[in-house]
């Protein structure tokens, strides 16, 4: 019998960026995953020209400032904004699909749990990780089977926010 491909959201822990307006978290890390539909050309502050080709990739951060997770989801989902991070020209020229959350955690650790995938790469060195030392950059690109990398994660301990799970209110 053929194994059923695994529902993201149901299954693995992705949240929809439509749920972003109902978290209520503290401060985390969090992975958003980000589609280009079409090649990005463009300069980005100090990487200069940056060429990405369409397809997936996964944005690792963190937020311990004001807001905590909540609002920088947001800002993430939001495409009517001028770009400050790195990140943001992405976010800007593509689509947000799926985030995750893992509350205290660190991004650089899920930097370093995504790299023992043998698909993974960091397309651009020093992408969105201008303040970090330890890792190559905080941007990678994904295989198109994004199950295999939340099963990387599970592997290590790392358990995402559930849909249904405290953290996520209900929609009043
Ligand atoms: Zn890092």
């Amino acid at each position: 019998m053929a194994k059923k491909s695994p529902n993201y959201q149901k299954d693995i822990g992705w949240i929809s960026p439509d749920s972003v307006d109902r978290l209520s978290i503290g401060p985390g890390a969090y992975g958003v995953l980000i589609r280009l539909p079409r090649r990005f050309q463009g300069k980005i502050g100090a990487l200069g020209e940056v060429s990405l080709a369409p397809g997936p990739y996964l944005y690792l951060g963190s937020a311990y400032g004001s807001g905590g997770l909540p609002a920088r989801l947001r800002r993430h989902v939001r495409a009517d904004k001028r770009p400050h991070w790195h990140v943001d020209h992405l976010t800007i020229a593509g689509t947000v699909e799926r985030i995750f959350v893992l509350p205290n955690g660190h991004e650089c650790d899920l930097v370093d749990c995504a790299f023992r995938l043998p698909a993974i790469h960091a397309p651009v060195t020093g992408f969105g990780s201008s303040d970090c030392r330890r890792c190559t950059a905080h941007l990678l690109a994904i295989p198109p089977d994004s199950a295999a990398l939340m099963d990387a994660f599970s592997l290590l301990g790392v358990t995402p926010l559930r849909r249904g799970q405290a953290g996520i209110r209900r929609r009043p």
